[in-house]
């Protein structure tokens, strides 16, 4: 496996009200205009790099901060190459079997957002990390955000180039990623988080459930998507791995699993794909005995749940209650996960 350190500069817009409108109608407010990268491998060495200006198409004037920040010009990056030909050298220069490690939850987001906006493949992304999520776990440093020359500081390595070069900025990112356990990161990236044993665990609409976990972190979708160890299952009472017996999708983003402990019998898991803030997503799974699952009453699958919620006034007050205990886990893995964490 190797790495390809990836750090992005973008243009902004002087203001929200002025800015260019995406599809889902957010505001741009991150046009890429340099693009550097340096390939990290699977030894810890730094390989070669990658470095391109692009020409923007929607903010060609930059705003005056990010001219100080990064010292570049409109008129310098006009002649530059545009966001499909960086993207594609990119990609051509990435190769197969990478993961992206960036120095920020930025980056990737907006590298996405951007080809999206140009109406280009993003599929070749593929996984990526926060490296700031992995210093910040390794050298205990909190929660809180850290700037690059903290990190470098922090690690006792010397900083001789400028920063707000992507360059620059990936070059110190690999000699942090070299100075970390990166694979230990990656595999601990992710978190799952647990309802406490002692709370009363019901759903929606009130009924029993066994167990409510959630698995969060991932910035898109597609990243949740692609994580194998989001589609895990465990048994709530052993924590044992469970293999599914049968899945039934009930929509774009939900499944019903039936799986089996050899040892504490059939589970129904109702596994839900969630976007949450801060740009993170997360799978929330709730865990039925299989005489929980089965009672009479048992919810029908979530469509007719949520009219039949609706429509009936007197459930309302337990649903809402066990919304609140779901957003308690679901808040306590953001907590675990967020880079950007008040602290
Ligand atoms: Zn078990």
């Amino acid at each position: 496996m190797q790495y390809i350190v990836l750090d992005l500069e973008w243009n902004q817009p002087y203001s929200k009200e002025r800015a260019v409108r995406l599809a889902s109608g957010r505001p741009l407010m991150s046009e890429i205009i340099q693009i550097g990268a340096v390939r990290v491998d699977g030894d810890k060495q730094i390989r070669d790099h990658f470095l391109s200006a692009v020409a923007p198409r929607f903010y060609r004037e930059l705003h005056y901060k990010v001219r100080q920040l990064t010292g570049l010009s409109g008129r310098q990056l006009k002649k530059g190459p545009s966001l499909r030909e960086a993207a594609e050298a990119l990609r051509a220069w990435c190769g197969e079997d990478f993961a992206f490690v960036t120095w920020s939850n930025m980056d990737i987001p907006i590298l996405l957002e951007n080809l999206q906006l140009h109406g280009l493949d993003s599929s070749w992304v593929g996984a990526w990390y926060d490296l700031q999520q992995i210093f910040n776990a390794q050298t205990g440093s909190g929660s809180g955000q850290k700037s690059l020359s903290f990190a470098l500081e922090q690690l006792q390595l010397p900083m001789d180039a400028p920063f707000h070069d992507a360059l620059n900025d990936a070059y110190a990112t690999a000699r942090i990623c070299q100075k970390l356990d990166i694979e230990r990161g990656i595999r601990e990236y992710y978190t799952r988080s647990f309802l406490p044993e002692n709370q009363l665990h019901q759903d929606a609409l009130g009924h029993q459930m066994s167990a409510y976990m959630t698995f969060s972190g991932p910035a898109t979708r597609e990243q949740l998507m692609r994580e194998p160890s989001a589609r895990l299952l465990f048994c709530p009472v052993c924590g044992r791995e469970l293999e599914p017996e049968s899945c039934e999708q009930t929509s774009e983003d939900a499944s019903n699993v039936w799986t089996a402990c050899p040892e504490h019998g059939r589970f129904l898991f109702k596994v839900r794909l969630k976007s949450m803030k801060r740009s993170q997503w997360c799978v929330a799974v709730a865990a039925y005995t299989e005489e929980e699952a089965l009672k009479p009453d048992a919810p029908p699958p979530p469509k007719k749940r949520r009219r039949r919620r609706r429509s009936r006034g007197g459930k309302r007050g337990r649903g809402r209650g066990a919304k609140k205990v779901e957003r308690a886990a679901e808040k306590a893995a953001e907590r675990a996960v967020s880079p950007e964490g008040e602290s």
